[in-house]
């Protein structure tokens, strides 16, 4: 291109072709490249700098439409270098335009970014992720977890998941409706978030949870037309059970507060009571006669026996709870002594209970001395627990029994009682600490939920185990076993 104009002086073949028929040569560059619109003009203002600034300048790459006489323009990239040329005295005479096809290196590029993404996408097995085309909302790309997912859910092969609808995939237990998130995500051009979105496998028995966010994507500018609609899936099951778990700690701990208050205040309530009674007796004492003194006596006695009684109540409640402050820390101190008689030590619990209560208890072991180094209190305490447990949740004309036996290096001590039995569900919370369980039979009956984690707790301590066997409508049977010395 010569003079100020930019007069096209030569062209190679190549140039000439793709201007088809028009004349090229002698015409002004303003003038040919008009017809390549935007793309042009920037052309054309660059190669004046270089005229005049005489200083060559490249374009790395442009996108050049070729406009046809029937169809679409055809598109190519380019990249472009503009030099200037002199004449004899060094002065600018022109320039050249060296304009070199960069269109298969681009399609090289948008190959090598799709296989990117794709590796991206294949690698993600934590995540299932998908990309969905907006236009026709079909799946375009998808990680092999959510092709396993979708395939399963829709009884689908998981080689025809991709290209099926946004709608045909959608997961039915979804309470966003099908609509609603993708419209959302796609107005608003905010993530949209599902949060704990339940999924149901058909083989699989539990359901799985799932954070489901949906990302519309522009293509290029942020505010231009939104081309793919990026989904993301991450399973969260475990995190969503582990807070359902705390939930259901957090409701324990609520009910065993009110339960403790509850239970602490009735003991002292009926020791009130009986202070109040007493102090009346003692008032009146003061004015009777002889004759009167001997029945106030045996009333006396009776008020103090039944404050002693609740005062051993309340005493029993605060070393449960004492023990399981002690037992959070993990500091339950054993205090064991040699030959500890373990059915001495029954039986003396069972004769407490027949005297106390009318129930028939009875006490079945063929030796009458199974000896160990035990913490004999202790041992006392988890005898109490499963004996009074098995009077409590028992009706009233049912006998209760307790068996001792010595089976190889262990003796094993089991508490039998009818009754209501303990169904799966209930078995497996039952030596949790404050479990209860809440049926007819327990409704009436006190109690804080803590006895048999203890006792549970002391067996293992000593080296033994705990266990439960219950069949509903027949009755329940705690076992406890203890190592034996050789
Ligand atoms: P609690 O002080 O509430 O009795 P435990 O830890 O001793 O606490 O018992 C926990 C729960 O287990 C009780 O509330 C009761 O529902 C159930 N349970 C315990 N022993 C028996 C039994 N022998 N038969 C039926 N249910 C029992």
């Amino acid at each position: 291109m010569r003079g100020p104009n930019l007069v096209i002086e030569a062209c190679n073949p190549r140039f000439t072709r793709l201007f088809g028929s028009r004349v090229v040569q002698g015409r002004p560059l303003d003038e040919i490249f008009d017809v390549f619109w935007e793309a042009g003009r920037s052309i054309i203002s660059l190669a004046r700098e270089v005229y005049y600034h005489d200083a060559a300048r490249t374009i790395p790459r442009m996108l050049i439409r070729f406009p046809q006489q029937q169809s679409e323009p055809v598109e190519s990239y380019f990249m472009y270098t503009i030099v200037p040329t002199h004449d004899a005295t060094g002065r600018v005479s022109g320039i050249v335009i060296y304009a070199t096809g960069k269109t298969e290196q681009r399609a090289r590029e948008i190959e090598e970014e799709r296989a990117r993404l794709r590796l991206i996408f294949d690698h993600a097995n934590a995540a299932a992720m998908t990309l969905f085309d907006v236009q026709t909302t079909a799946l375009v790309m998808a990680s092999p977890r959510y092709v396993e997912i979708a395939a399963r859910l829709h009884g689908l092969e998981e080689s025809s998941v991709i290209g099926r609808k946004w709608h045909e995939l959608y997961p039915p237990s979804f309470s966003e409706p099908v609509d609603t998130s993708w419209n959302t995500a796609l107005e608003s051009r905010a993530p949209f978030h599902l949060s704990e979105a339940r999924i149901k496998l058909p083989e699989i028995e539990q359901e799985t949870i799932w954070d489901w966010t949906l990302t519309s994507i522009p293509n290029g500018k942020q505010d231009g037309p939104v081309h793919f609609m990026l989904v993301s899936a991450i399973e969260i099951t475990e995190q969503a059970r582990a807070r359902e778990e705390v939930e259901r700690l957090n409701e324990l701990r609520d009910e065993f507060l009110a339960r403790a208050s509850h239970e602490l205040r009735t003991p002292l309530t009926a020791i009130l009571g009986n202070a109040e009674l007493l102090q009346l007796y003692l008032t009146h004492q003061e004015t009777a006669s002889v004759n009167d003194a001997g029945q106030h006596f045996a009333q006396d006695l009776q008020t103090v026996d039944r404050m002693i009684h609740q005062i051993q109540r309340l005493n029993k409640l605060i070393d449960d709870m004492l023990d399981i402050t002690r037992l959070r820390n993990d500091v339950l101190q054993l205090d064991k002594q040699q030959n500890v008689n373990i059915v001495e030590l029954a039986l003396g619990v069972v004769e407490q209970y027949r005297s106390a209560t009318s129930r028939q208890i009875s006490l079945e072991t063929k030796q009458p001395a199974i000896a160990g180094t035990w913490d004999e209190d202790r041992l006392e305490q988890v005898l109490n627990n499963l004996v009074s447990n098995a009077i409590h949740y028992s009706p009233a004309n049912t006998p209760v029994n307790v068996s001792i036996a010595n089976q190889a290096d262990e003796v094993i001590v089991s508490v039998r009682n009818q009754g209501q039995g303990i169904s799966e569900k209930d078995q497996t919370h039952i030596f949790d600490r404050f479990y209860r369980v809440h049926n007819e039979e327990t409704l009436n009956v006190d109690g804080l939920g803590l006895g048999l984690y203890i006792a549970s707790k002391l067996i293992t301590q000593h080296g033994g185990r705990m266990w439960l066997e219950s069949n509903l409508f027949k009755g329940s049977v705690f076992s406890f076993s203890l190592p034996l010395e050789k």
